[in-house]
């Protein structure tokens, strides 16, 4: 018999990113939108960027095609029963509604269908998904402006904060200071993309001036031991995607990741996908990744936990349910 599957939360998670190659194609078809390849082996070969540049383009062909309410909402359930299988009740996910509106998809579109994929979700499979929508920094700071009223608008339909994402070494966080404020003015918490393709310099101006409350990514603070440190004494949280730092050129290899010189600072560290389809890995491979980098499927779980952005009855679901789990049988579990 195989061991538990161990408990695991997922924080930094780009839901167009997750759709798989059948679904995209069925997506596709339907809205009458031409892929970059017809077939699942096809798309799955375009998939393999080779730098953060190349990602982008992989990113803008296949994430096309998510149109409408319904596609954003199917995305969801489908998400939601891979998460479940992997022992994942809780997820903060992002999506980029910007991108689809300047095709011609209405805000409203996009919010409604993951909205309303979430709440399905939740009853279909017991998983709790919220949002941090993202906004994209190729785009003009009004666009920005815009998305974050949307987001604020369907804080009671499960979105908790705002991202930033896009081209980080292009378009630094200061830009974004206006519509990050709007964001904390209606409720909502800060956790933009720093220090992934851009240094420390970025993971400063995001602390700084977008007032992160976590950092997507936050790896290349090890560049600079006094952030580091002050990432460490102020307990914000970095989402960590191992595979999708080596893959996009922000570490070298799996082995020489920073995640270990992070952990040694004392900076939780929650671990997650980043693309999981576009990147080709998934929960349980970022967790076993982690592992060998010297987490431990419990303190994952809590930083993670400690990082959530949930309510006070999710917070307390999550943390029962870590207690009820027996973690000295996950070391052998996946
Ligand atoms: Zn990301």
């Amino acid at each position: 018999m195989s061991a538990a599957v161990y408990p695991k939360i997922e924080l930094h998670v780009h839901l167009e990113a997750t759709v798989r190659p059948a679904r995209l194609l069925e997506i596709a078809r339907r809205n009458d939108v031409r892929l970059p390849a017809r077939t699942e082996a096809g798309l799955a070969r375009f998939c393999r960027p080779r730098d953060f540049d190349d990602f982008i383009r992989v990113w803008i062909k296949t994430t096309k095609a998510l149109r409408h309410e319904r596609d954003f909402h199917q995305v969801v359930m489908d998400y939601a029963a891979d998460l479940k299988a992997q022992g994942c009740s809780y997820a903060e996910a992002l999506f980029s509604p910007s991108e689809p509106m300047v095709r011609g998809t209405p805000w409203q579109e996009s919010f409604e269908g993951y909205c309303g994929g979430a709440d399905e979700a939740r009853e279909v499979h017991g998983v709790d998904i919220r949002f941090t929508p993202d906004i994209t920094r190729d785009f003009p700071v009004e666009i920005a402006e815009q998305l974050v009223g949307w987001a604020v608008k369907y804080r009671e339909r499960g979105v908790v904060g705002v991202s930033l994402g896009g081209s980080e070494h292009r378009f630094p966080p200061e830009l974004f200071a206006r519509p990050f404020a709007s964001a904390r003015e209606g409720g909502l918490k800060s956790a933009p993309h720093a220090g992934e393709v851009a240094g420390p310099a970025s993971v400063r101006a995001a602390l700084d001036v977008l007032h992160a409350d976590r950092l997507r990514h936050g790896v290349r603070a090890v560049e600079d031991p006094a952030l580091l440190a002050e990432i460490a004494a102020r307990g914000i949280v970095c989402d960590v995607t191992p595979r999708s730092n080596v893959l996009l050129g922000v570490a070298p290899s799996l082995e020489e990741h920073p995640l270990p010189r992070m952990l040694a600072a004392g900076v939780k560290c929650s671990i997650s996908t980043d693309d999981p389809v576009l990147m080709g890995t998934d929960l349980t491979r970022e967790c076993a990744a982690a592992l060998d980098l010297g987490h431990t499927p419990l303190d994952m779980y809590e930083h993670a936990l400690s990082g959530a952005f949930c309510e006070a009855a999710t917070r307390e679901r999550l943390a029962s349910a870590a207690a009820a789990f027996d973690w000295d049988s996950a070391g052998m579990g996946t």
